[in-house]
Order: C-alpha cells, then sequence, then structure tokens
C-alpha cells in the first residue's frame, strides 16, 4: 500500500508494489511510495506526448498556468514543507522556504519573455531566429533539494512549450509526489507527470524513446551514465552534476566575518548542496583565526530533528550518505588530521553526525579531493595565491567556488582564475532564479536558471522569409547568388 500517488495524465496510477521511505531522524520507514513499473512510465510518456501537442500552441495559456502553479505551491506551503523535513531531514523552516522558491522559480520563468531576434531585415529577406519546444522532457532529481530543483526543470521545460515526466530521487520521492498531485487543479493533463521509484526507473526514462531531453540533477557518477544513455538517441541533456567548491581566503579578509560567512555556506542543509564549501584555503598568517572562528560557529550550531523549532541542521539524508561521511572523516583522521570540533557520528538513532572542522589536513586527503556532501569541512592552509589557484582548480570539479577579501577588486581577480560556473565574491550559494547556473569539466553540461536555462527546454530555429521573387536569394554565401 502507498500513501502517495504517481499523477499519470492528471490522474491517480494505481500503484502495483511500494517501496519504504525513511525519516533521518530516526531511520524508521514512515511511509510509502508508489513503485513505478515499466508499463506506467509508457503511460506517462504516452500521455506526456500526447498533451503536447496542444500544450505547444499557446505561449499564453502556459504562462498562465505556470505563474497558477506558483499560486497553488505558495498556498501548499504548510502541507508540503512537513513531508519534506520527513523524508529530508532539514529543519522545517527550510523545507518551506524551499517550497516558497520553488513558487519563485515558476513566477519567474511564467514572466521571463524570449522575444525573436531578427538578424536580417532587407530587400533580400527577413529572418528571425525563434525558439521551439524540444517535445517531451524526462526529469530527474536529488535528494538534497527535491522539491526545488524539480521545479528549476519543471518552470522553463513548461514555459518553453514542452511537457514532462518527472522521477524523484527514492530517498525522497514524497514531496514531489505529494506537490504535483496538488497542481492537477492547474496543469492540464499529461503536461506534468510525476513518477517513483528506484535508480532503474531513472534509467529506463534515460533510454525511452519518447522523450527529446534528459535534464538530471545527480552525481557525476550517474551523469556520465545519463550521457551514455541518451547518446544512442541524439536526446538533448542537461546534467547538473556535483561539486568540490573551494573557498579561497586572501590575506586582506576579515576573519571574525568570514568564518562565519564560510560556516554558513558551508554547512547549509547540513553540507549537502552540490555547489556548498568543500574546501577551504586560508592564508598562514590567518590561519589560525579562521579555524578558531568556524570551530566556534560548527560548536555551537544546533543540530536536530528538523521538527524541533530551535534546529539548524538535520541529520544526513540517507543511510549510504551518512555511511560516505564518516568513512570520509575517519580516513582523514587516520591520515593525521585532527577534528577541532566534531569529527564523528552522534550516538543514538537517526543519521545524525557532528557538524566537523579539520585542521592538519591537505590535499591528497580524499576529503579535499573529494566531494563529502555532508558536515565536514577541512582548513587548509597556503603560502601564495598562485599556487593555490591552482590547487582550488587541479581537480575535475568545477561547479562554483569564492574568493574573500576586504579589496574586492583584487578577490575578482582571483576569482577571475577559478575554473567554475559561478565564481563568488565575498559571499557563496547565493543563487537566484535569473542567475545562469551550472558546472565546468564533471560537474555538468549545459546551464538551469536565466534565459540560458529556458534556451536549454527549446530548438532553435531560423525562420528565413524571402523577399525575392523568384526566391533565389539562398543566402549570403553566394553559391546561387
Ligand atoms: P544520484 O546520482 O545517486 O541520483 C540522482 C537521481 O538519479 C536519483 O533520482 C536516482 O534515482 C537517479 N538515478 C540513479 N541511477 C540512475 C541511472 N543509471 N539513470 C538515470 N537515473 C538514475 O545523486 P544523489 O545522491 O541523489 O544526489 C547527490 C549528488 O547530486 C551530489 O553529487 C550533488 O553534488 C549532486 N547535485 C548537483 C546539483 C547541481 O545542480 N549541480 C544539485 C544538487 C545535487
Amino acid at each position: 500500500m502507498s500513501d502517495f500517488v504517481m499523477t499519470i495524465g492528471g490522474d491517480t496510477v494505481p500503484a502495483a508494489d511500494s517501496f519504504g521511505v525513511v525519516n533521518p531522524a530516526n531511520g524508521e520507514v514512515f511511509a510509502h511510495a508508489p513503485e513505478c513499473t515499466r508499463d506506467q512510465l509508457d503511460a506517462a510518456f504516452d500521455s506526456a506526448a500526447k498533451a503536447q501537442r496542444d500544450w505547444k500552441l499557446d505561449e499564453a495559456a502556459r504562462r498562465k498556468t505556470v505563474l497558477a502553479m506558483a499560486d497553488v505551491l505558495f498556498a501548499s506551503a504548510e502541507e508540503l514543507a512537513p513531508i519534506l523535513t520527513a523524508e529530508q531531514g532539514k529543519p522545517l523552516a527550510d523545507a518551506t522556504m524551499e517550497v516558497f522558491a520553488s513558487g519563485m522559480w515558476c513566477q519567474y520563468f511564467a514572466n521571463l519573455e524570449t522575444p525573436p531576434q531578427v538578424i536580417q531585415d532587407d530587400e533580400q529577406a527577413y529572418v528571425e531566429v525563434v525558439r521551439r519546444p524540444i517535445g517531451v522532457v524526462a526529469a530527474i532529481t536529488p535528494w538534497n533539494f527535491p522539491v526545488l530543483l524539480g521545479f528549476w526543470k519543471i518552470a522553463p521545460a513548461l514555459v518553453a512549450g514542452n511537457t514532462l515526466v518527472l522521477k524523484p530521487s527514492p530517498f525522497t520521492p514524497l514531496s514531489t509526489l505529494k506537490a504535483i498531485e496538488l497542481l492537477r487543479d492547474v496543469v492540464p493533463p499529461g503536461v506534468l507527470n510525476v513518477v517513483s521509484g528506484g535508480d532503474q526507473l531513472g534509467a529506463w526514462m534515460t533510454s525511452h524513446s519518447v522523450p527529446r531531453k534528459v535534464s538530471f540533477t545527480g552525481s557525476i557518477e550517474t551523469g556520465k551514465k545519463v550521457a551514455q544513455s541518451a547518446a544512442p538517441d541524439l536526446k538533448r541533456v542537461t546534467l547538473e552534476l556535483g561539486g568540490n567548491d573551494p573557498a579561497i581566503v586572501l590575506d586582506d579578509a576579515d576573519p571574525a566575518t568570514v568564518s562565519r560567512a564560510i560556516f554558513a555556506a558551508a554547512f547549509n542543509n547540513n553540507g549537502q548542496v552540490c555547489s556548498a564549501i568543500k574546501r577551504v584555503y586560508v592564508p598562514e598568517s590567518l590561519y589560525s583565526e579562521v579555524l578558531d572562528g568556524l570551530t566556534a560557529e560548527a560548536a555551537k550550531v544546533k543540530v536536530g530533528d528538523g521538527t524541533q523549532p530551535d534546529s539548524k541542521l538535520g541529520p544526513i539524508n540517507n543511510a549510504p550518505q551518512f555511511e560516505r561521511v564518516k568513512e570520509l572523516v575517519a580516513d582523514a583522521l587516520s591520515h593525521g588530521a585532527t577534528a577541532t570540533t566534531g569529527g564523528a557520528a552522534r550516538e543514538g538513532a537517526g543519521y545524525f553526525f557532528e557538524p566537523t572542522i579539520l585542521t592538519d589536513i591537505n590535499d591528497g586527503t580524499r576529503i579535499v579531493d573529494e566531494e563529502q556532501f555532508g558536515p565536514a569541512l577541512p582548513v587548509i592552509p597556503y603560502r601564495n595565491v598562485e599556487e593555490v589557484v591552482e590547487r582550488a582548480n587541479a581537480t575535475h570539479f568545477g561547479l562554483s567556488g569564492s574568493v574573500w577579501g576586504a579589496d574586492a577588486d583584487r578577490a575578482a581577480g582571483v576569482a577571475s582564475q577559478l575554473e567554475c560556473g559561478t565564481a563568488w565574491i565575498n559571499t557563496h550559494l547565493a543563487l537566484g532564479p535569473s542567475q545562469p547556473f551550472g558546472g565546468f569539466k564533471w560537474s555538468g553540461i549545459g546551464i538551469e536558471n536565466g534565459p540560458w536555462g529556458l534556451a536549454e527546454f527549446s530548438e532553435i530555429q531560423a525562420v528565413h522569409r524571402s523577399r525575392v521573387a523568384d526566391g533565389m536569394n539562398m543566402g549570403t554565401a553566394g553559391i546561387y547568388s
């Protein structure tokens, strides 16, 4: 028996089977989600394909629908946030913010104009470049921001004239299933479908013959599989993948200020953010002050069940990720690192890990070189800026990074040398619907958000209207003219 339902063709489909969803605050299954069968996935793609025939024709209606979706999300925040907290672990206030942000993304894309570009208007021809929908989109999301990252895809995909089948992570399917069930009131049947299941369901989606585009957010390892699976059919892909963001503190930074801000950006969502700060480089002259500042922040932050109003950080989301953070911290400690605070899991039920600051550590240690995606932060000393930029870039990751210093122009100069999709100066994690987000290197392919993100859900079409009577103006290349 499933407690939540899939939406296919605007309706509930009966679940033949279901899987348990665990509350990470106590490690116990608290609800069940439907296990989508292959036939049901076919039905979801079929209904998306049928719905797209009309959906692509009326841009004004699409914008109106996506605006109405925002209103439903705002009105449902109180219903959705507790579900999100129960399955993801994040504090209720953060869960509520996530639902509100999803509504804001809908509003932004519903209002984002994409006028055609006229590239020729003379006696020969009138030529404009327009955007056309791609078709049906297969969207796959991770467990860290299940609702928001779903709407990063849904809002632009629908505005651009596509229809969509979405699969949330098996660790956090419930808030997405419920959100889309609530949206049935305002979205035409078939336009927005949601299915739930394990990783195999994701693989079925990316190799399915109907979708023309895969929009994926998740790990690098899975992203590579998605790219391979989409390639034989030449499906368009957007891949938003993992990061190992460096923060570089310059020697004119104020240690107290940067410690607070870097802590907030490293431990947001308990460190489970693709673009969280995951390694901090500090000049030797400021090292002990910044280390002390970060340690003090980590020691005082309140960790607990997300339903408790004073909890600032919840548990790690799931057992495999909990094991991974434990393993990476233990590996660092066994290689000579010291935890100035934390360093271990908390005794008792749930996947709680003490916020951890690591010193006596350098590049070459797994937790510095790999993506920890959890509440443990290595703090690494450096001597000169050129060398630290090289170390920051010496990785397959390239999602984002930040540089901190009193002289913002100097910091911006250093930031300009970072090989990553977002370079922040004196901040980190500042994101919004209009700001493009994507990764260099293995951190991704393509962009989400802003007009660039909207464009990724469309194909360019050149519309060339001849003004020559005999139609023999075959371009400026000159072969026929
Ligand atoms: P994951 O790759 O394990 O899973 C992501 C999704 O892919 C899930 O829905 C999963 O069921 C599905 N999946 C698994 N195998 C698949 C396959 N073979 N084919 C198709 N789909 C498949 O990632 P995760 O553990 O859920 O999320 C954490 C990762 O996501 C981290 O690396 C994090 O950095 C990254 N992430 C990136 C961004 C970004 O925007 N760049 C945002 C959030 C998270």
